[in-house]
């Protein structure tokens, strides 16, 4: 998502012909070669204490670049320009200002996007088709959902498949309604979000959301083809026939998850007037070793993220409890904090008042009285209760306990 709310990214899968894919990947090395011709360029000026600007190692590539780079005529020269312009130029600026280390030269293996438009308003997008300069017209696995004005198009490969991703200056009002079809929030429930590793989420509302675990479910293939992969003969034509394998299925374990992420948190965010979620310590939780395997396959917070952006896109609200907040804890009838828990027990026995419920789901409604407001609720006896932190309760061994399962 973009920082401004008029701007809007439409990632489209694309269908090349060969001709059209053999054309992509040769702009692709295009632009690869203007970054780094430009990047020695300007390290150069450097040692010579001369500061080139974009512009200025821009004019200095097209001055040699049909005499150095006689193929690059076929090529459409907005590709290099934004090579130098955006891409150059971004790293150069984040260098400066201390953002990040000095600018690496791209290599082969990782260059496999280029940015194909040369300004505002120059590509056109008519149904699933979009024109592409030197390329032509592309055919598109979906339309453009945004209404506007074309700003960017960057042309990427990811294992098998190349993509266009369409930044759109939007003039609609309310862009993604289109998408979410806003609907009217009242009268729908205030929803609790508990997520993790055996369920992606599990809502108080007791919907459950399967994690696909992809990477989980390929990883005898994956490891059996790279370790095919390590006998081969690098360069050869069996080492690039593996290579493309074991890319393709790298995107295929993406793709399993993000499709598992979008209707899940689609799901939720359509039936809810509010949402109430855990903060996670993931960076804390990924330390322990055992865990960060089944965490990273389930990108939790990638996760979150979408919840958030798409709550966001309809005014859901989102609250986030805080990070000690006992959600696993705490009973959802009386408050009380069990914090003998047993870490393995999947069901939730309360001994105050002996309300017996899943784990997840009591953590859930938990979560679900955090998004309403009132994380104080009355025990049996009518006292308030207020949860009080758990002392030093880590949350890797409940992470670790829920990992075992
Ligand atoms: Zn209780």
């Amino acid at each position: 998502m973009e920082n401004n709310p008029m701007l809007k990214t439409h990632k489209i899968a694309l269908a090349p012909n060969n001709v059209q894919a053999t054309r992509f990947a040769q702009h692709c090395g295009y632009a690869r070669v203007a970054y780094n011709h430009a990047l020695a360029d300007f390290k150069r000026g450097l040692d010579d204490g001369d500061w080139h600007s974009h512009i200025a190692l821009c004019r200095r590539f097209n001055a040699i670049k049909h005499d150095t780079y006689d193929w690059c005529k076929a090529m459409s020269q907005c590709v290099s320009k934004n090579a130098i312009y955006t891409n150059l130029n971004d790293a150069v600026s984040r260098w400066k200002s201390g953002q990040n280390r000095f600018p690496k030269f791209k290599k082969k293996s990782h260059s496999k996007s280029y940015q194909a438009d040369s300004g505002r308003g120059t590509i056109s997008v008519v149904g699933k088709r979009i024109k592409l300069p030197k390329i032509g017209w592309v055919r598109m696995f979906e339309t453009l959902r945004y209404l506007g004005t074309i700003c960017k198009v960057v042309i990427s490969k990811q294992g098998h498949r190349w993509f266009a991703s369409i930044l759109v200056d939007t003039f609609v009002d309310d862009p993604i309604s289109l998408v979410l079809e806003r609907t009217d929030p009242r009268g729908k429930p205030v929803v609790g979000v508990d997520v993790g590793i055996k369920h992606l989420a599990i809502t108080s509302e007791g919907h459950y959301f399967a994690n696909p675990k992809a990477l989980h479910r390929h990883e005898r293939k994956l490891k059996r083809l790279q370790r095919r992969f390590s006998r081969k003969v690098k360069g050869s034509r069996n080492w690039y026939k593996l290579k493309d394998k074991i890319a393709k299925l790298h995107y295929r374990i993406t793709c399993i998850r993000k499709d598992a992420h979008h209707k899940a948190t689609t799901a939720i965010v359509k039936g809810a007037s509010r949402i109430g979620i855990e903060s996670l310590n993931v960076a804390g939780m990924i330390k322990n070793h055992r865990l960060a395997k089944a965490l990273s396959d389930a990108s939790l917070s990638t996760f979150l993220e979408m919840l958030r952006y798409k709550s966001d896109a309809i005014d859901v609200k989102v609250v986030e409890a805080d990070r000690f907040y006992p959600s696993s804890k705490m009973c959802s009838a009386c408050g009380v904090i069990d914090s003998d828990l047993s870490l393995s027990d999947r069901t939730y026995h309360c001994s105050d008042c002996g309300h017996t419920q899943d784990r997840d789901l009591n953590a859930a409604i938990n979560l679900r009285t955090v998004a309403e407001g009132r994380s104080e609720t009355q025990n049996a006896c009518g006292d308030l209760v207020s949860p009080q932190p758990l002392r030093h309760e880590s949350s890797n061994q409940v992470w670790a306990a829920i990992a075992r399962q």
